[in-house]
């Protein structure tokens, strides 16, 4: 039976780090602001805002608001990217997407200044991402490193399969593991033999967004089983991408749904906002 890893009390850790950075940063006059931008009423995104700005309170940041109505231009939220860049209370801009049909993301993304994309989404920041020199990582798969590393399992040379090739999630994470020296397979809607390569993975990551898509006969002996996926069932409840009850006879170690990737997300967005702040005011420790 494998052991659950709680992305709760992990990333209860983390924001409990940043916090510790952040008081320290008060002592000095500084203080952390998140912009957290939200438009229209999309009520998934509505409760991920909402977690974001509890988070900042949990660590002692200041959070900004803008809730902008569904009709909202692209130029208007183009204008609103370009006061946040040069706010300086703003150390890191969220905008929380998806957006309207009417904006188009990847010119709202490309306008958030660099060193306040706390996301990680700005292609300078992806390049920086390739060549292994960033200063934040995208906060999903930075979690789910923070996760493996918890459990003390070793990633050089393990075969590490990602499902998934998302620029969100499953790109930016097949990177991370490849730079710690993991041998990473990419799976995605087209690859055959899903099931024989998974049943190879030591580290399976499943980021597919379909409800228990990965099943107990995909998982090898002994496997370390991250599930990024959320999925709203008929009854309002959350299901992951793995088959929970299959997949934790055979691994080693599994997150759950809720509970496990989600609270991570967050924290590691806190954690890019403190690293914002302390690169803007050159503060190295
Ligand atoms: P996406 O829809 O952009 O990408 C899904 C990927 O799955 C695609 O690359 C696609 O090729 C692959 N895929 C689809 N069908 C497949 C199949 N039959 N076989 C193999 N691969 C297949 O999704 P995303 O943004 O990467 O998100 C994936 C899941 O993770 C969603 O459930 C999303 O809600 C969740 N998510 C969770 C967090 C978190 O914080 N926990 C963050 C981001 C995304």
């Amino acid at each position: 039976m494998a052991t659950v890893i709680s992305g709760k009390e992990v990333s209860q850790k983390v924001k409990g780090e940043v916090r510790e950075k952040a008081l320290a940063l008060k002592e000095k006059g500084i203080e952390v602001g998140l912009a957290v931008v939200i438009v229209g009423d999309n009520p998934a995104s509505r409760v991920y805002v909402n977690s974001k700005k509890k988070a900042c309170e949990e660590v002692g940041f200041n959070s900004y608001e803008y809730a902008l109505p569904e009709e909202t231009t692209q130029q208007e939220l183009l204008d609103l990217v370009e006061v946040l860049n040069n706010d300086e209370k703003v150390n890191g801009i969220l905008v929380q997407l998806p957006l309207p049909k009417q904006i188009d993301e990847n010119a709202i993304i490309n306008a958030i200044s660099p060193d306040k994309d706390v996301d990680a989404f700005h292609p300078f920041n992806v390049g920086k991402i390739m060549i292994g020199e960033y200063a934040f990582l995208p906060c999903t798969p930075a979690g789910i490193m923070e996760l493996i590393d918890s459990t003390g399992v070793e990633i050089a040379g393990k075969s590490c399969v990602v499902i998934g090739r998302s620029n969100i999630v499953g790109k930016p994470m097949s990177m991370l593991l490849l730079h710690r020296s993991g041998t990473v397979t990419v799976c995605h809607s087209k690859t055959k033999n899903l099931k024989e390569i998974c049943q190879n993975a030591d580290i399976l990551v499943a980021a597919v967004g379909r409800p228990n898509f990965v099943t107990g006969d995909m998982v090898k002996e002994g496997a370390v089983v991250i599930d990024v996926g959320i999925n709203r069932m008929e009854d309002g409840k959350l299901c992951g991408d793995v088959n929970f009850a299959e997949a934790e006879k055979k691994a080693s170690y599994i997150t759950p749904v809720p509970g496990g990737v989600g609270p991570m997300t967050i924290a590691m967005l806190m954690k890019n906002t403190l690293t914002a702040a302390m690169i803007k005011n050159n503060i190295t420790e």
